[in-house]
């Protein structure tokens, strides 16, 4: 019999999931750590090692059974080389061959991509831009990611390095970014930044879950902070309608949280200024699979390499 399970991993910055999926995407046992304390990358992959054996024996998995180990990773990747070029926001990865590493310890196949590109093919696949040619994703949380779909594929550009949306800059004079530019939309509707404004409008801390609930309940503060997050994700989305013509834009992440106040701004601002041709029967929808998205598209990622 061909082998039948797959496990993921996503990482983020300060957690690691790992998950046993079936070959139609059910989620059949998962592992979650913490790693925000891990400082150096050997205590890192030697996190992701134990994960996965974890998953391995509690499963009680052979070899033949599984079909690979596939990774969801929060920087640009060498698909080719599967390996790490850099984690912008964890310190001391450069050019870590990742893949090999893991492939020489558990003897099987293994895939690495960007997280937000593999939340992207799990959108497309199983998700909310399932049936579509064209479309864009979009993860809104501390960082913003983005993920495109261009004639059904995954587009990755030469280095595999397109799609950073959080990182297209806004204006001339905006804050200093991680990424080396300046003005990046992630600045402007990153989490930092919203929990900022709350502070300035509520007083105090607020998080963002409650500010999301004011907003639901009529909230007049929690509303318009909520259409001002709205109105400059429009305004960013009406440049990406214009150049790319999608059929479908897709977001989700925390932030996507807020819901029709959101959504509602974000529909109004690209209906009113994108492209009258591009615009015209373009759909803004919410994410489906939630947190589990980047898991189910390093499944899929996996499947779909190793079918060849
Ligand atoms: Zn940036």
């Amino acid at each position: 019999m061909a082998p039948h399970y797959c496990i993921a991993i996503d990482l983020g910055g300060t957690n690691l999931k790992t998950a046993l999926l079936d070959p139609r995407y059910k989620i059949l046992d998962r592992h979650l750590l913490f790693t925000g304390s891990f400082s150096r990358k050997a205590d890192l992959i030697r996190a992701i090692t134990r994960c996965v054996e974890t998953v391995i024996s509690r499963n009680k998995l052979r070899k033949k059974d599984i079909v690979g180990l596939g990774l969801g990773l929060p920087g640009p990747i060498d698909v080719e080389k599967k390996s790490v070029h850099f984690f912008p926001n964890i310190p001391g990865w450069k050019n870590v061959a990742l893949g090999r590493i893991l492939e020489q310890k558990f003897m099987v196949p293994v895939f690495l991509d960007n997280d937000a590109k593999l939340m992207a093919l799990a959108e497309h696949r199983l998700g909310a831009a399932r049936g579509f040619q064209h479309a864009v994703c979009i993860t809104l949380g501390t960082g913003v990611g983005g993920g495109i779909i261009i004639g059904g594929r995954l587009y990755r550009g030469r280095d595999n390095a397109s799609s950073e949306i959080g990182h297209i800059p806004i204006n001339e004079t905006g804050p200093l970014c991680n990424c080396g530019g300046r003005a990046c939309l992630e600045a402007y509707i990153g989490n930092r930044r919203i929990m900022q404004e709350a502070r300035r409008i509520f007083g105090r801390d607020i998080p963002l879950e409650e500010i999301s609930r004011r907003a639901r309940r009529g909230d007049r503060k929690a509303r318009a902070l909520w259409r001002a997050v709205g109105t400059r994700l429009g305004i960013m989305l009406v440049g990406v309608v214009n150049m790319l013509n999608p059929q479908v834009i897709v977001i989700g992440g925390g932030v996507a949280g807020a819901g029709a106040v959101l959504f509602e701004r974000v529909r109004e601002v690209v209906s009113a200024q994108a492209m009258a041709v591009q615009s015209r029967k373009l759909k803004i929808v919410r994410a489906k699979l939630g947190n589990d998205a980047g898991l189910i598209g390093a499944a899929v990622m996996v499947r779909e390499r190793t079918q060849g």
